[in-house]
């Protein structure tokens, strides 16, 4: 499905079967002689034929279109590989540039770490297995090495007679940008705001305390003046400051949570995510399937962290465990 959201801007739904995510938003932006191409989708069939489609319909000729992605989340690069031509520049914020390398080269390694800390966190080892199975990270991610063009912020990305502003936006994921026209008013927000659903902050080896990260990222982004909203998922809206302000007041929510569940004596982050609230729709912790608990995990440790780092909570290995307690 293709629409123009705004002059010379348009979204092509690609389709994220079996995801509660639905769908991502790819965004063309048209300008006199070039395209610029906002994230792409999974490497799987159904992302790439509508994407396809899309830029069938709109008449983009991909030799004439250099592609941005938010952030290197599969949803987001998966698809870039069978897009790029030979000219194509792939821009990527720096630091998620340098995991997706370090992935490429070492990615056992990479997934062992992953699989250690997971199950120090308490997470089961066989439902491990059966999550990490079915990630669509590990299912749907670049299948070739791209030469990416890392930005940094506050770098402008030029296509045709326009521009783009990278706004460094780390939390979603250490190197996430969201990109800004100040002349349109225009965010594009990728995975950092989100109006229907809320951004997954979850534990990266590259960020100690990712919901800090997060949390002044929502604060820098609030003072960019923005009349229109294109975020990576789901419905595009106006009132960014507002959904801000949700969002903030969410994870504050959460951390009262975390911290009531720490009441009762040490326990691993496995112990705290059924005392957080989920937005799903399944009725208890327990039928949540291995992917979703493998990314509610993830939010758990994420609020713990960040307890520990405003002097709430204490933290200790012991025994292979990672027990968090109430100060
Ligand atoms: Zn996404």
């Amino acid at each position: 499905m293709v629409e123009e959201v705004s002059p010379n801007i348009y979204r092509i739904e690609i389709p994220l079967p079996r995801s509660p995510l639905k769908a991502l938003n790819a965004f063309v932006l048209r300008s006199r002689d070039r395209f610029l191409l906002v994230d792409t989708g999974w490497n799987k069939e159904e992302c790439l034929s509508a994407m396809l489609a899309g830029l069938d319909e709109l008449e983009v000729d991909l030799n004439r279109t250099d592609i941005v992605i938010t952030h290197l989340h599969a949803d987001h690069s998966g698809l870039v590989g069978e897009l790029v031509r030979k000219n194509t520049k792939v821009y990527l914020g720096e630091v998620d540039a340098s995991i997706a390398l370090f992935v490429q080269e070492r990615a056992e390694e990479r997934l062992q770490d992953l699989c250690r800390a997971y199950l120090s966190h308490g997470f089961p080892e066989p439902e491990l297995r059966k999550a990490m199975e079915n990630h669509p990270g590990f299912r749907y991610g670049l299948s070739v090495s791209i030469d990416f063009s890392a930005v940094k912020d506050g770098d402008i990305i030029h296509f045709g007679n326009d521009s783009l502003t990278c706004i460094a936006t780390p939390g979603h994921s250490p190197g996430h940008m969201c990109l800004y026209d100040p002349r349109k008013k225009i965010l594009l927000s990728g995975d950092h705001i989100l109006f229907d659903i809320t951004p997954n902050i979850t534990r990266w080896p590259e960020m100690e305390n990712p919901l800090q990260y997060y949390l002044s990222s929502l604060r820098k982004v609030y003072g960019l003046e923005v009349s229109l909203v294109l975020p990576g998922h789901r419905s595009i809206m106006k009132d960014h400051r507002n959904r801000i302000s949700e969002l903030i007041a969410h994870h504050e929510k959460r951390l009262e949570e975390a911290l009531c569940a720490l009441e009762h004596g040490e326990k691993t982050a496995w112990d705290v995510a059924p005392h957080l609230s989920w937005d799903v729709t399944f009725r208890s912790w327990d039928l949540f399937p291995p992917a979703q608990k493998w990314f509610a995990l993830g939010e758990t440790i994420a609020h713990l962290r960040y307890l520990v780092s405003r002097g709430d909570s204490a933290v200790r290995e012991y025994k292979g465990r990672t027990l968090f307690s109430r100060r």
